[in-house]
């Protein structure tokens, strides 16, 4: 097992695109590591670099206590689990598992060990003459894994593991990626551009955007308090309410109302601010923000509720199902204690 460490990262493509962007990363020995970021913020191609797929262009990669910035991939001690699995069809799932050793001219019996050892745990023992084809989308899943396994490598770098399953395979593998993950304590990154994922999985998180990391934390941070409007936008199921405001005689002056900022140090009078407060957090209220409810979206035990407000729309209320408001009625809400967020309107880094 090792730690990853990246400095001053940059990687280029021929084409002139920066996909990695001047990235310092430390990544903890054994840890749980999500790379989260929108399509196209480099994600892959870190993975990618940091397994000697691609060339950094400058920067070093070390794993553990060893520089491997010029290392070619097979040297790295670094497996590698691609979104498609890339399994070869024409092979069994053992010979796929043992596909690794076979290539470093391992015995035949130590192939066949490495096989069985690995298939075990994973729930692939019944499997192993199949062929790929003859796998659902999860079991397949599970054999590339095992394959990366049977690496024996000090990390593992996994693309987007889950993508390719239904919601319901999903949450099993999820499950059972987590629960492998902490017996093997097996040093772990992994990319995904599904927020609710990486809040699940992850002992910390980098969002990135791109090239570059806006944020490092732990779920509980990231969620909690995002670093930038980017952040809180693009983490949680419901995205946040930004709303755009001013400070004015110690007060947010947002979407017709004067909310109280959060304790600290004071914010300047007249700056101008946008105000971030997630919709779980949103209850209603005697003061706060008024608005007109617009729509009402039912879940079951609860309903959603959206609300005209003055130059904003407040979405992602929530209310008990039996409470529900009528649409075109007035309502009031406000940020649950300790729970709103300023963010700077220029430089949109927090503030408050
Ligand atoms: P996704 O979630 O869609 O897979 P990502 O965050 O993993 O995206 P990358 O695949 O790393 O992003 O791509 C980062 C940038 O590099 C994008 O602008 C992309 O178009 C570009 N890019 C990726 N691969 C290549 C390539 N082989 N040649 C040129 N540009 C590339």
């Amino acid at each position: 097992m090792a730690a990853i460490e990246l400095t001053g990262l940059s990687t280029v493509y021929p084409n002139g695109v920066r996909a990695v962007d001047e990235l310092d990363l430390s990544i903890h020995d054994g840890e749980f590591f999500a790379l989260l970021g929108p399509s196209g913020c480099g994600k892959t191609t870190l993975l990618r670099t940091v397994a000697g797929l691609e060339q950094a262009a400058s920067g070093t990669v070390a794993l553990g206590e060893r520089d491997v910035t010029r290392t070619e991939a097979g040297k790295r001690g670094v497996a590698m689990v691609f979104q498609d699995y890339a399994l070869f069809p024409h092979m069994t799932v053992a010979q796929n598992i043992a596909y690794p050793l076979r290539v470093r001219r391992a015995s035949k019996q130590a192939q066949r060990d490495a096989a069985e050892s690995t298939s075990a745990g994973l729930g692939l023992a019944g499997l192993l003459e199949r062929r790929p084809g003859q796998l659902s989308g999860g079991q397949q899943q599970r054999v590339a894994l095992a394959r990366a396994m049977a690496m024996s490598a000090e990390v593992l770098l996994l693309d987007e593991p889950l993508s390719n399953l239904d919601a319901r395979l999903r949450l099993e593998a999820r499950t059972f990626l987590k629960r492998l993950q902490r017996d093997l304590g097996l040093t772990t990154v992994f990319v995904t551009h599904d927020q609710a994922e990486a809040l699940a999985l992850a002992d910390r998180i980098a969002v990135m955007a791109e090239g570059r990391i806006r944020q490092l934390g732990t779920p509980k941070d990231v969620f909690g308090r995002p670093a930038d409007t980017f952040v809180a936008n693009f983490i949680g199921s419901t995205p946040m309410n930004l709303l755009t405001g001013a400070v004015h005689d110690g007060f947010l002056e947002v979407a017709g109302a004067r909310l109280p900022p959060p304790p600290g140090p004071a914010l300047a009078d007249g700056a101008k601010v946008v105000v971030g407060i997630r919709p779980e957090y949103l209850q209603p209220a005697a003061e706060g923000i008024t608005g007109t409810v617009s729509i009402v979206e039912t879940l079951g035990v609860t309903s959603l509720v959206t609300l005209e407000c003055p130059g904003e729309v407040l979405v992602g209320l929530t209310v008990p199902e039996h409470e529900e408001p009528a649409v075109g009625t007035a309502m009031t809400v406000a940020p649950a204690p300790g729970r709103l967020l300023v963010y700077d309107a220029e430089t949109t880094g927090l503030l408050a």
